[in-house]
Formats: structure tokens, C-alpha cells, sequence
């Protein structure tokens, strides 16, 4: 066993209180992780929330559905979200897509704090930036699937004219949709609907990925294959954030966090055997280093 996974191992089953919330970190010592050979770098912050609250109006008043998120994800890292429902995944999907705006805090992607983007600049740098999976699909009636694959790429020409409808049936094809680029949303199944957004997700190559609840309309099968490709993709060096509801598959992500109420009240990060050497250079971050188990040997 090499030094570091002696280590690891030792890390185990403790779990982290930091002193200033209730957050439990835990750090679980696992075999390979079914994306194998991987080697992201984490040394770069994708994504930032410093300070994060979200007050909704309501009749009633206030309705705070984000109360303090602090958390920084890294290029090339596979990220899960799991809480309740009404837990505030949405919402905090949307603090970082720029879909909406906290009402504290700051949020930077990409190095850009994104509060200095107007809303036209906003909608370009989000088609290059990122992909999004919305929880409800939110393809567009009148255009066929194909057509809602070729938009965000319409939008942002990254791609020639002449190359979008081949890349977006090429896209279709990795999420078995390819029979279906000329039919309309309505005429599929909500489950074909979830994979035509996955594709469309896709369309610029953006090198953040965020899919809210990805695999909710899909079954076991068709999950395990969105599950692959989203491995495959954050193999090739992109940065995903999931919601779901699925613990199961949570399970399967290197770092899961879970929200409760608005916090984040539980994480977990799983190392795989593979991973675990740039992961060490990152948890001094994530946990106490003066906390006696996390003393590198
Ligand atoms: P999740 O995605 O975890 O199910 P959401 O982020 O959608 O949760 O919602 C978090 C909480 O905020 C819920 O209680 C929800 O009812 C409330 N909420 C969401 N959007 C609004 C809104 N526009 N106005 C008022 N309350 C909202
Ligand atoms: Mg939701």
C-alpha cells in the first residue's frame, strides 16, 4: 500500500465539524471510482460561492431559501447535490448559472464575478461557459429536438453554420436520441425530453456542465448511460455539478454535498485510489489540517 492511500485509509470514517457551522465533512476511503484513470488537477477554482443567502418574496414575508452557502468547486471535478426537496438545490443552481441573483454574497465563475455581467453579456458567457440540464427540460415547442440542440450554438457561434445540425445529431446519437432529431418535444416521452436537454446542454462544449435532477425522467438503464457519458465528459477535463435525488448515484460521484434548509449540512468526499494524489494538495482545504486523524504520516 503506498504512503498515501495508508493515509487515506486512515482518514476513513472520521468526520470533520468545522468550528463555524454545522457542516460535517467526511472524507471516505474507496476503490476506483467507476471513471478510473482520472487526473484532474484541482488547482483551480471553477466555481465560488462566498456568502451565499437567497430571500424570496412571499406574502408572508421573506422565505430565506439559501442562508449562508460557502463552497468552491474545482476544474475537472464531478460534484453531486442531494437534499430534500425545497432544500434549495434550484435555487443554488441558479446563484451560479447567473439565472438569478443572491440577495448576499458572491458568486464567481470562471474567474468572472458575475455581477459585472449585463444580462446580454450574461447570456453569451453562459452559453460558452456552461451547459444546463433544467430540472423541467425547457426545450422549446416550436423547434424540433435537433433545432433545440442547434440554438445555444445559434446564440454563441462556436461552431460554423455548416457544422451545427451534424454536431447536433452527433450529440443526440451519445444520448440515443438520434432517431428523434426531426420530432418535437411535445410528440416524445418526458424522458426523451431530459435527453434531448442533456444534449442540447452540451452544444458549445462548455467546459462547466450543471444538470439539475439529470436523470429523474430516466430509467435505470438510460441512467446508467447519462451517468457514463457525464464520467466520460468530466474524464475529458469538464467541471459537473448534479443535482439529484438518487443517493445511489450520489454514491458514485467523488464529492457529494448535501443541503438541508438552505445549508449545506453534510459532505462527503469519496477518493478514489486513482484520484487520491492531487486530492491530498486539496484537502488540506476541506478539512481541519490540525485536527489529529488528517496528520499526513
Ligand atoms: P429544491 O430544488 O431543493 O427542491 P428549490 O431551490 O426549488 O428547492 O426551493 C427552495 C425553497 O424555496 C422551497 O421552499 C421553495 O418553495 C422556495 N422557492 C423557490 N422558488 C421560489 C420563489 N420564486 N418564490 C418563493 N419561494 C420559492
Ligand atoms: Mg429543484
Amino acid at each position: 500500500m503506498r504512503e498515501w492511500q495508508s493515509w487515506i485509509r486512515k482518514l476513513g470514517s472520521q468526520s470533520v465539524h468545522n468550528g463555524t457551522s454545522s457542516t460535517s465533512r467526511r472524507i471516505q476511503a474507496v476503490g476506483s471510482t467507476r471513471s478510473g484513470e482520472r487526473h484532474p488537477g484541482f488547482s483551480e477554482a471553477m466555481i465560488s460561492l462566498r456568502g451565499i443567502t437567497k430571500a424570496y418574496k412571499t406574502d408572508a414575508g421573506p422565505f430565506w431559501a439559501l442562508k449562508g452557502i460557502d463552497l468552491q468547486i474545482y476544474r475537472g471535478e464531478f460534484v453531486a447535490v442531494v437534499g430534500k426537496s425545497g432544500s434549495g438545490k434550484s435555487t443554488l443552481i441558479n446563484m451560479f448559472t447567473g439565472i438569478d441573483h443572491p440577495t448576499e454574497g458572491e458568486v464567481i465563475v470562471a474567474q468572472r464575478h458575475i455581477r459585472e455581467l449585463s444580462e446580454g453579456q450574461m447570456a453569451e458567457w453562459r452559453g460558452r461557459q456552461m451547459g444546463i440540464v433544467f430540472q423541467f427540460f425547457q426545450l422549446l415547442p416550436t423547434l424540433t429536438i435537433a433545432e433545440n440542440v442547434m440554438l445555444p450554438m445559434d446564440l454563441c457561434e462556436v461552431y460554423e453554420p455548416g457544422e451545427r445540425y451534424d454536431r447536433a445529431v452527433h450529440l443526440l446519437e451519445q444520448v440515443g436520441m438520434a432517431d428523434y432529431a426531426q420530432k418535437f418535444p411535445t410528440a416524445v416521452s418526458g424522458g426523451h425530453q431530459q435527453r434531448a436537454a442533456i444534449a442540447r446542454a452540451l452544444a458549445n462544449d462548455p467546459p462547466i456542465v450543471v444538470a439539475d435532477e439529470p436523470t429523474g425522467n430516466l430509467d435505470s438503464k438510460t441512467a446508467d448511460a447519462v451517468f457514463g457519458l457525464f464520467e466520460s465528459l468530466v474524464a475529458g477535463g469538464k467541471t459537473i455539478l448534479m443535482v439529484t435525488h438518487d443517493d445511489e448515484l450520489a454514491s458514485l460521484v467523488p464529492r457529494s454535498l448535501t443541503l438541508a434548509d438552505g445549508l449545506i449540512v453534510d459532505e462527503v468526499v469519496r477518493l478514489s485510489a486513482v484520484a487520491a494524489p492531487p486530492l491530498l494538495r486539496w484537502v488540506p482545504d476541506l478539512v481541519d489540517p490540525s485536527y489529529p486523524a488528517y496528520a499526513v504520516p
